[in-house]
């Protein structure tokens, strides 16, 4: 089902928690709310569910207009952080008590659960208690009841943050997968970048309440649409440093980073990914002052000109604090940002 989101606004006093957002996601897709804390994604998602009433704008599923529609008519799925399983039923019970509550006969609703406990790999499990399950398995509980009503919208408040890193990595390509097997529209909530980019079709960046940018991960990525995007993005940290345009010339101080560019003469900061850089025979000179082997690669930190980069490498180059070499930065890869940090090209 199609969501549309039209000048939503949440205020608390004078304070917005959510300022005139508007989005519109397609019918299947799985939307990453990404951003950092207090930046108003959970308080977007309650009024998606109804549980919080905005203060202006709407929200549209499948074109109907649900803004004042309770809750529980607005046929949506929703899993929290913390898993709120009744601890003194089993699986089979916890999956089908949305049924139950609904007054679905008992052999249906168990049927359905069942069927429910099969996409989420835990039919074997249906006689267990929610302690007797892992962090990962009780939130595949938590998402098989959410969907055994078969709601029109999914939506997801960190749903990963108990659990550790390698289940939260198993848990959100489940996720992905189930969504993706289920075909239904999903918004996930997430401060975790990594995390919204490996499962999201569109990703909303969220910053003090407002949509900073509204794309698919890799194009958001490659061209973020602010300074607050390209650094919340990316691990090790895009570096951002000031430069000047002159004739086209990319300077750091005296030395050229790039020539041909095509943005107007003036100061600028420039963005440049870890990634970006190549080792070559010429090209701009720096001297290794951290190092730091994390087995994929080396994640460096050279001088260049005043300035200090992270810059990663193979892990089999030879370098240690001292060593000197040459790096280029790839094509289209220096980003500018104008002094409001909004882009202005490459
Ligand atoms: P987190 O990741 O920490 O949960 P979030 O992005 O989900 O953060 P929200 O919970 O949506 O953030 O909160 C957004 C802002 O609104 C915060 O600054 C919060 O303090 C404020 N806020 C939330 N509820 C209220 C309330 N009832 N009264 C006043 N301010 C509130």
């Amino acid at each position: 089902m199609e969501i549309k989101i039209e000048n939503l606004t949440k205020a608390y006093g004078d304070f917005k928690a959510v300022d005139n957002m508007n989005l519109n996601i397609a019918d299947g897709e799985l939307v990453g709310l990404l951003g950092p804390s207090g930046c108003g994604k959970s308080t977007t998602l309650f009024m998606l569910a109804g549980l919080n009433d905005p203060t202006s704008g709407h929200i549209y599923f499948g074109g109907k207009d649900v803004t004042k529609v309770a809750p529980e008519d607005r046929e949506i799925g929703l899993v929290f952080q913390n898993y709120a399983l009744y601890p003194h039923m089993t699986v089979a019970d916890n999956i089908m008590f949305p049924l139950i509550n609904r007054k679905v006969p008992k052999a249906e609703a168990r049927e359905r659960a069942q069927e429910m406990a099969k996409l989420v790999q835990l039919d074997h499990l249906m006689d267990r208690k929610p302690k007797a399950l892992s962090g990962g398995q009780q939130q595949r509980v938590a998402i098989a009841r959410a969907l055994v009503k078969k709601p029109e919208v999914l939506l997801l408040d960190e749903p990963l943050s108990n659990l550790d890193a390698k289940l939260r990595v198993e848990t959100r390509e489940e996720i992905r997968r189930i969504q993706q097997e289920v075909g239904i529209t999903t918004i996930f909530v997430t401060h975790d970048q990594e995390e919204a980019m490996s499962i999201s079709d569109r990703i909303a960046v969220m910053e003090k309440g407002v949509v900073q940018q509204f794309e698919v991960p890799q194009k958001m990525y490659l061209n973020p649409g602010n300074l607050f995007v390209a650094q919340f993005l990316g691990t090790p940290q895009i570096n951002i440093f000031d430069v000047t345009v002159k004739g086209g010339k990319i300077m750091c101080d005296d030395v050229v980073l790039r020539e041909g560019c095509k943005a107007a003469d003036g100061n600028y900061k420039a963005g440049v990914r870890p990634e970006a850089f190549n080792v070559s025979e010429n090209g701009i000179l720096v001297k290794a002052t951290h190092v730091r082997m994390t087995g994929r690669e080396l994640q460096l930190r050279v001088a260049l000109a005043k300035e200090e980069l992270r810059v990663l490498v193979h892990s089999d180059m030879q370098v240690s604090v001292g060593t000197e070499f040459c790096v280029t930065i790839r094509d289209n890869q220096i980003l500018l940002f104008d002094q409001t940090g909004k882009t202005v090209g490459k």
